[in-house]
């Protein structure tokens, strides 16, 4: 398996500074052999594989680490990225901005989880979320499966639409009237799915998703489904504005790496994932949690994880070092710590870790936004000189407007980081450093 193989190639490549081309290429066979073994489609694998080899070709091999498990954590990283890591906490999360009720309309195959994941949405959204939810089955052609919603909405404790009607559409109109007169938030839509892809199903729950406009459009998968998921995920993706996935029965011995095909595929976050057959058996999606998962990789990831610490505080301490003698905060130390916040796994888990009066500051910050801003003022600082970097005084007109060409901004944007600098950098003078270490412990956590 994955562990097995990683963990033999990690033995074979040690004592080397440097990832490169030859050093990385037996273990990128390994990794690529592994993902095809945890049923990631091969088209998907291809491309992540290309990525992380671009991503790792150069890195520097962190002292306490061997190449190989440097290796291990460029995969790590960037397979949480695909999974969803750098999109924010946000987009794992159902949006309700719209005018109550809002529609959550489900796709999907037949017998991956639809219904049950109804019942289980349902339970999730009354009980956390404080929501009223009514439910709606559209699948006329097995009156068992309206049944079976009818029995889950109850022990989930929502209420459940029952209609004579022998339309789904008609059915759908007649539950989201019923909604919006009885002021439900939240009107769950289940429909019916066939066992592979099929004309009328698609033609069925487009006119669905037509007439009802949902604010969610979740796609259904079963985890199991393996190789298979790319096919079936293209022509839900194709026929529907998808705005989320479901992975059920990751209780399964399954490695989960149709999450990494879907993913790919539709470019839609996966918002939740299914871990039983019980209506408890439902949770928010964790991007990193998956790519760990499809790694398998435990020991070392957790190894790479407290080398990446280490690094992070010895430059902690460097800089509380530097203040203390006189020393200047100057931009190469401004890169560093956005450099850092990256490291400490994004800025929303940062934030929450944060000492409170930060907390508050970044109250009402939009995360995604948050996290644009970083990689901009990044690409900024890339694009200065080294001497401007530690001159920052000398950044004047010329070179603002070479800056700001170099990293395709406008010079407001220039002006806007440095008097963040400024900030940060009379913030350091005023604690010369001391706070530094405080701070790094506790975003360890
Ligand atoms: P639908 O045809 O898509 O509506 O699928 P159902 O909701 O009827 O589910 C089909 C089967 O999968 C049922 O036996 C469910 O109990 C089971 N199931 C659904 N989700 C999960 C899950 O997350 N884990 C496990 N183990 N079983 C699940
Ligand atoms: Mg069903």
């Amino acid at each position: 398996n994955l562990t097995q193989r990683l963990a033999k190639v990690v033995k074979t490549i040690r004592g080397e500074a440097r990832l490169t081309e030859t050093n990385t290429a037996e273990m990128l066979r390994e990794v690529r052999l592994a993902l095809l073994e945890a049923d990631v489609a091969l088209p998907v694998v291809k491309s992540f594989i290309g990525k992380v080899r671009e991503k790792a070709v150069g890195k520097e091999v962190m002292d306490s680490l061997s190449p190989g498990q440097a290796l291990v954590g460029v995969v790590q990283q960037e397979l949480s990225q695909i999974m969803g890591a750098d999109l924010g906490e946000k987009a794992s999360q159902l949006n309700f901005a719209t005018q109550p009720p809002a529609i959550i309309l489900m796709a999907g195959l037949q017998g991956v989880g639809k219904t049950t994941t109804v019942g289980k949405l349902a339970r999730y959204l009354k009980q956390e979320k404080k929501k009223k939810v009514l439910t709606v089955s559209t699948d006329v052609y097995r009156p068992a499966a309206i049944k079976q919603l009818e029995t889950v909405s109850g022990q989930s404790g929502v209420d459940f639409y029952g209609s004579d009607a022998s339309e789904p559409i008609q059915i759908a109109k007649a539950a989201l009237d019923h909604a919006k007169r009885h002021f439900y938030d939240v009107l769950i839509v289940d429909t019916a799915g066939r066992l592979g892809i099929d004309e009328q199903m698609m033609q069925e729950i487009s006119g669905l998703h037509k007439t009802l406009s949902p604010i969610e459009t979740l796609f259904v998968v079963d985890a199991m489904l393996g190789q298979d998921a790319i096919n079936v995920a293209k022509s839900f993706n194709d026929a529907l504005p998808l705005t989320g996935i479901v992975l059920t029965k990751l209780d399964g011995d399954s490695r989960g790496g149709a999450a990494l095909s879907v993913r790919h595929i539709t470019g839609k976050p996966v918002k939740f994932v299914g871990v039983s057959e019980k209506l408890d058996g439902l949770e928010e999606f964790d991007p990193v949690r998956m790519a760990n998962r499809i790694l398998g990789m435990g020991d070392i990831l957790a190894l790479v994880e407290e080398a990446r610490k280490n690094v992070d505080i010895k430059a902690a301490q460097a800089l509380e070092k530097k203040l203390k003698v006189g020393g200047r905060f100057d931009l190469n130390d401004f890169l560093a710590q956005i450099g850092q916040m990256k490291n400490m796994g994004g800025l929303s888990s940062m934030m929450s870790k944060m000492p409170a009066q930060f907390q508050q500051a970044a109250a009402g910050t939009n995360m995604d936004q948050a996290a644009k801003q970083v990689r901009r003022m990044e690409g900024i600082i890339h694009s200065m000189t080294p001497q401007e970097r530690s001159k920052p005084e000398i950044i004047k007109a010329v070179r603002k407007r070479r800056i700001a060409a170099g990293a395709g901004v406008q010079v407001q944007d220039v002006n806007r980081l440095l008097s963040q600098f400024e900030q940060m950098q009379s913030m350091m003078k005023k604690m010369k450093g001391g706070g530094m270490m405080k701070m790094m412990r506790g975003l360890k956590g």
